[in-house]
């Protein structure tokens, strides 16, 4: 899926950008950087704040075009700090994390990322497929080119943990159904009667205020094993003790 997600920067002009970029990148588990016409090179700069990530800086591939850097993509999303007249379809950058993990199993993913002055030109802009805007300060909404490079790559990472969360075998149901809470309830009930607690016919207030305690604790499905095996536990003595 990662691998699958590629970071375009365009006519990057500080190469200190292009290695936080990779550092960004690389602490979020992605790896492929492309440079379309960089206007300046993976130089010490970039290596030096690249820190443990100078592998992507020097590994990035570059190009000429866009174009060229997109052409095996199936998503193209393009950054941009500001909304243009152009209107296109626009995803807010939560959304464009998801999307991009989503299509990551079907085709390689790209985010399009502007010149430090610039940005995107519109011909840049209409080779995406999606716009997105980091929701920033309206009055002052522009990131360093790098920082706006981590903050897609970490929604881009929240959005694999989760898909990570629900793979594979069906999760444990975390908290029990209201059936299996009834349940309980009734066994706590019995065991109670069994012990001479309460009488099941004038149980009083009790069993409300059990039901409020437990209900309020919100017991995990496994917490309410456990209380389960309690019960059961209680109930084998009493039956000993009483026969
Ligand atoms: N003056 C330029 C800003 C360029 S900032 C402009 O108006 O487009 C350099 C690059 O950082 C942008 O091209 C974009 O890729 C990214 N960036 C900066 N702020 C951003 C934001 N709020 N949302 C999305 N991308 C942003």
């Amino acid at each position: 899926m990662l691998e699958n997600i590629r970071i375009v920067l365009v006519g990057t002009s500080h190469s200190g950008n292009i290695g936080s970029a990779a550092r960004a990148m690389k602490v979020m588990g992605l790896t492929n950087l492309v440079l379309v016409a960089p206007e300046c090179s993976v130089d010490g700069q970039a290596i030096a704040l690249a820190a443990g990530a100078s592998d992507i800086a020097n590994n990035a591939r570059i190009v000429n075009t866009v174009e060229e850097a997109v052409a095996d993509c199936g998503l193209v999303i393009g950054t941009s700090a500001r909304s243009r007249t152009l209107d296109w379809p626009m995803l807010d950058s939560r959304e464009s994390g998801i999307k991009a993990i989503e299509e990551s199993t079907q085709h390689p993913v790209a985010f399009v990322f502007g010149r430090e002055r610039t940005g995107l030109s519109n011909d840049e802009l209409q080779a995406c497929n999606y716009h997105v805007a980091i929701p920033a300060n309206p009055e002052y909404s522009s990131l360093n080119l790098a920082m706006a490079v981590q903050t897609l790559c970490y929604e881009t990472r929240m959005a694999w943990l989760d898909s990570q969360a629900y793979k594979g075998e069906v999760k444990e149901q975390e908290y029990p159904l209201s059936e299996d809470l009834e349940r309980f309830y009734a066994h706590l009930e019995t065991i109670l009667d069994t012990t001479g607690f309460i009488k099941k016919q004038h149980p009083g207030m009790v069993m409300t205020k059990l039901r409020r305690l437990f209900n309020r604790a919100r017991p995990e499905s496994q917490e309410l094993n456990i209380l389960r095996g309690v019960l059961s536990s209680v109930e084998k003595i009493a039956k000993e003790t009483s026969k």
